[in-house]
């Protein structure tokens, strides 16, 4: 059985939230807002606004999708180089709404992958052997499974530090040495 990769999509593959604050500062710019103010993953409590407000934006991210930028140059063959080592799903918590703009931006940016699931919270119900991604919340209750979790380093996830089933990673090519060296090591092609 090839290793199963669950690789998330916002704030690991796109810099949802650079754009998110964009649109924040655009449109209800009371308190200007940088990515690296974001210390918390329910931030937009502190700005004083419902989820729904937050969620209004981040359907603003997905709906003008072409000008979302990857967390990376090249992403397409970073992600090809993890795909070298198993099999690669996409899997976030954005509604299924999304979908197709998700996948046109998949496309857009060379992105290849096996499937993708949408809508999926909590993450630890999947059966993947290792994810990747951001989210404070998803992290812990991964690792909770017994299952390794390499958490891409954001602002908002820096109160977590490194413990057995937690790897910080600054890349998707740090993710791919990690993975190699540390997590399924000598059992990967
Ligand atoms: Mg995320």
């Amino acid at each position: 059985m090839p290793v199963r990769i669950a690789l998330d999509l916002d704030g690991v593959l796109t810099d949802s939230m650079g754009r998110w604050v964009e649109i924040w500062n655009s449109k209800y710019g009371r308190a200007r807002l940088s990515v690296e103010d974001i210390r918390e993953w329910d931030f937009w409590r502190g700005l004083g606004i419902t989820q729904e407000t937050f969620n209004e934006v981040f359907d603003e991210v997905w709906r003008t999708w072409p000008l979302l930028r990857p967390m990376e140059e090249d992403i397409g063959e970073k992600v090809s180089r993890l795909a070298s080592l198993g099999r690669v799903d996409i899997v976030s918590g954005r509604s299924s709404r999304h979908l197709p703009y998700v996948k046109s931006w998949l496309k857009q940016h060379g992105v290849r992958y096996n499937s993708i699931f949408l809508a999926v919270s909590p993450k630890s119900r999947l059966s993947h052997d290792v994810f990747i991604d951001d989210s404070p919340v998803e992290a812990v209750q991964i690792a909770g499974t017994a299952r390794y979790v390499l958490l891409r380093d954001q602002p908002w996830n820096r109160g977590i530090p490194n413990s057995k089933y937690i790897l910080r990673v600054k890349s998707l090519d740090e993710a791919f040495e990690k993975l190699a060296g540390e997590v399924f090591p000598g059992t990967l092609p």
